[in-house]
């Protein structure tokens, strides 16, 4: 349910009603408006008939269903879009346009800091880099692990960027979050339950990537699952889905954008390169993310695609990255982005 304030409703009458909503079993979650709070009561379901008795309360206007199954994350809690902040004065969610940009793994510190400097220069504004890999193949390279953390530490301390990275298993949680700007869920782990609940209750922005076999209101109800434990800062990233077609590696669903846009106010993130497989394909496929109105793209860049440890044919060499940065600029004008 939610429970509308009415204007200029005061402190202690907010108070009042936040107290009630706990005696009555569920968690009140207040989102500040800028004329009225509203104040999402979130629990079991089967006996929020009892919420309704609010409406009688001092300074609450009325109490209403939210209709949707995710609540937090939905719009009718919060119609505004929520703007996230990811550390180094980078915000998405607002005017800008955020671009994080490296390897798919990390490999080496040299590796790691010549991509670093390469993405800043061409205007990312995030480090990507996986140390701990979700891998189809266990025989396949699985990460370096903490070493790997620490280089992107390195790198961020050289570069002054923010870094994102993927946390695969929950017993990681502490150990990636020591280093991590951003924690990445991967497109396996969406539906890992344990994994949502403790990633919510970090201190930390949070990048969800969607399964590649999730609907959208299942990707949102696992955004739900981090919300509702209260870390309100989730990203939501589009990375492809399954399809028939085997000319990509997977099918971006474009239109998942304006379809998220009116479900959830939580910004949405462009993956391209998961989305094609195929280095050539990425740069067009950044522009309609932009065209569609995502508040942000994650790309692969590799300083040598063909020895990468992973995904090298989807990885951008730098200077390719540079020239679809150069283009993406006068996209992003269009869509009344700054980049
Ligand atoms: C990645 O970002 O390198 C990755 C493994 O992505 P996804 O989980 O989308 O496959
Ligand atoms: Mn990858």
């Amino acid at each position: 349910m939610i429970i509308v304030m009415k204007k200029g409703a005061d402190k202690e009458q907010l108070a009042e009603v936040k107290k009630q909503i706990r005696e009555l079993g569920y968690k009140p979650h207040v989102i500040h408006g800028e004329t009225r709070n509203v104040i999402g009561a979130v629990g079991d379901e089967r006996g929020k008939s009892v919420l309704q008795a609010m409406e009688s309360l001092p300074g609450v206007e009325s109490v209403v269903p939210i209709l949707k199954p995710y609540k937090l994350a939905s719009r009718e809690v919060k119609p505004e879009p929520s703007t996230v902040d990811l550390g180094g004065g980078v915000t998405v969610g607002g005017g800008q346009l955020v671009v994080m940009a490296g390897p798919c793994s990390v490999e080496s510190e040299a590796q790691i800091l010549e991509t670093a400097h390469a993405v800043k220069a061409a205007g990312a504004t995030v480090l990507r880099g996986g140390a701990f890999k979700p891998r189809t193949s266990p025989y396949s390279f699985q990460g370096m692990e903490e070493d790997g953390l620490k280089l992107l530490a390195l790198a961020r301390e050289a570069t002054g960027l923010p870094i994102v990275t993927e946390v695969v298993n929950p017993r990681d949680v502490d150990l990636v979050a020591r280093y991590a700007d951003i924690m990445q869920v991967g497109a396996r782990n969406i539906q890992n339950f344990a994994l949502l609940k403790m990633l919510g209750q970090l201190d930390k922005p949070i990048l969800l990537k969607r399964g590649m076999a999730s609907t959208i209101q299942e990707f949102l109800m696992s955004a739900e699952y981090i919300l509702a434990e209260g870390n309100r800062r989730v990203l939501l990233c589009e990375r492809g889905i399954r399809t028939f077609e085997t000319a990509t590696r997977n099918t971006l669903d474009i239109s998942a954008v304006p379809v998220l846009k009116e479900q959830t106010h939580l910004p949405i993130i462009i993956d391209p390169s998961h989305a094609t497989g195929h280095a050539s394909l990425v740069p067009s496929m950044c522009y309609a993310g932009v065209a569609a109105g995502c508040d942000g793209l994650i790309v692969e860049v590799h300083p040598c695609p063909e020895k990468a440890a992973s995904d090298g044919p989807q990885s951008l060499r730098p200077a390719e990255f540079a020239a679809m940065m150069a283009k993406l600029r006068e996209f992003a004008k269009v869509a009344g982005k700054e980049l």
